[in-house]
C-alpha cells in the first residue's frame, strides 16, 4: 500500500504490477464488509465523494456510491437532468462547482475523451486536493470496470487466493465491438499486464488490425510502461476458432449511441456470426465462463438464455465484484486526503 502513488485513476496504462496487486488484495479485504454487523467501515468518514455523470448508467454510478457508503463517507449525487445544465450553465462550471463544494474525491463519467485527465491536469495546477477517478470518458477508458473484470477472473482461476499470478498464460477472448469499447481498452491493459493472452474477435467495421499493438506504445504523455512483459493481443475473424482454445470470454455490447454511421447491416447476421449462445460456446474444447459488463443487449451479443444461466456467466459475479472493487479505489485514493 505505501507504494501506491497516484492521485487520480484516468487510465490502467499507467498502473504497475503491485497497483494491480494492491487493488485485487483490497477487494479481497473489503468483499464481506456488508456482511459484518456494522456493515461498514469508517475508513473515509467524513470526506466527501461526489458523483458525476454526464451519461447514463445504472452498475457504475450505483456501485460507487454503495461503495462509498460503505467506507462512510458522505456521497453527492449530479444527476443531468435535475441540473443548472438545462439553465445554460457548461459543464466545466457545473464541475468547478462541485469542486468548491470541497469534493475529496470527484467520480467522472464524460462522453468526450480526456475530460477527466484535463480535470485532473487543472486541479494539479491550481493545488486542489481533489482526486479525479474516471467512470468512463468515451470510448478511451474505464478503469473501474477493467479491474473488477480482473478481480472476477482471478477469482474464478484462483478462487482462494486471487492475484495478478492467477491470469499468467491465460486465454481471454473479448468478442463484439471493440472499436468503441472503453471496457476493452481498459480490459487490454489490464489483462496483458498480469500476463493474459488476448484475443480480439469481430468483424473489421468493428475491430480494425491496428488493436493488435494496442499496448506496444504507452498513450500520448506517458513515457514509459510500467509493465516489463505484457501478454499478447492477436486479432481473429472467424468467433469459432476465437473459442477454440479460450479459458474465458468476455463478450460487449453493440455500443449504436458512439457509431459515428451504421456499422452493420443486419444485427441478426451479427448475432448468428459473432452472438455468444449455447451453441456457439460448443466451439471451446472446454467449459469456460462468460462475462459482460452489462447492459446486456439480449439477443445480439448474447443470448438470452445464456444471460439467464448463471452456471456458464459471470455477469451478477461482476456486478456483485464491483461494489468492493471500488471500495479499493476510494479507499487508496481517500487515504490521501487529511481529515
Ligand atoms: N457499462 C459499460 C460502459 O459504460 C459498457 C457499456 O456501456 O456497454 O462502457
Amino acid at each position: 500500500m505505501n507504494n501506491w502513488k497516484h492521485n487520480h485513476i484516468l487510465d490502467l496504462s499507467t498502473f504497475s504490477l503491485d497497483d494491480y496487486q494492491t487493488v485485487l488484495e483490497l477487494t479481497t479485504r473489503f468483499k464481506d464488509v456488508h456482511k459484518s454487523s456494522s456493515r461498514k467501515l469508517p475508513a473515509l468518514q467524513g470526506r466527501l465523494i461526489t458523483n458525476l455523470f454526464f451519461e447514463p448508467s445504472t452498475r457504475t454510478r450505483t456501485s460507487f456510491e454503495l461503495a462509498a457508503k460503505r467506507l462512510s463517507a458522505d456521497v453527492q449525487n449530479f444527476s443531468v437532468s435535475a441540473s443548472s445544465l438545462s439553465k445554460g450553465e457548461t459543464p466545466l462550471d457545473t464541475i468547478l462547482t462541485y469542486i468548491s463544494m470541497g469534493a475529496d474525491i470527484l467520480i467522472i463519467r464524460h462522453e468526450s475523451t480526456n475530460v477527466p485527465a484535463d480535470l485532473a491536469n487543472y486541479v494539479d495546477k491550481n493545488n486542489i486536493n481533489t482526486s479525479i477517478l474516471n467512470a468512463g470518458d468515451g470510448y478511451h477508458s474505464h478503469p473501474s470496470q477493467g479491474l473488477l473484470d480482473l478481480y472476477t477472473l482471478a477469482t474464478f482461476f484462483n478462487p482462494s487466493e486471487p492475484s495478478t499470478n492467477s491470469l499468467i498464460n491465460k486465454r481471454i477472448t473479448i468478442v463484439g465491438d471493440i472499436l468503441h469499447s472503453r471496457v476493452a481498452r481498459s480490459n487490454l491493459w489490464s489483462l496483458t499486464a498480469c500476463g493474459a493472452d488476448v484475443t480480439l474477435c469481430g468483424p473489421s467495421s468493428l475491430l480494425p488490425n491496428e488493436f493488435i499493438d494496442f499496448v506496444l506504445n504507452p498513450p500520448p504523455g506517458q513515457k514509459i510502461d510500467p509493465i516489463n512483459k505484457r501478454g499478447s493481443i492477436s486479432i481473429e475473424r472467424s468467433l469459432k476458432h476465437a473459442l477454440k482454445n479460450a479459458d474465458a470470454v468476455m463478450t460487449l455490447r453493440l455500443q449504436k449511441e458512439r457509431m459515428k454511421q451504421n456499422m452493420l447491416t443486419d444485427l441478426e447476421t451479427y448475432h448468428e456470426t459473432y452472438g455468444i449462445t449455447h451453441q456457439s460456446l460448443k466451439w471451446c474444447e472446454k467449459k469456460v465462463p462468460v462475462l459482460h459488463p452489462g447492459p446486456v443487449n439480449r439477443g445480439i451479443e448474447i443470448s438470452s438464455q445464456l444471460v439467464e444461466d448463471n452456471s456458464i456467466n459471470l455477469i451478477s459475479k461482476q456486478v456483485e465484484n464491483g461494489i468492493p472493487t471500488r471500495m479499493a479505489l476510494l479507499y487508496l485514493l481517500g487515504l490521501n486526503k487529511n481529515n
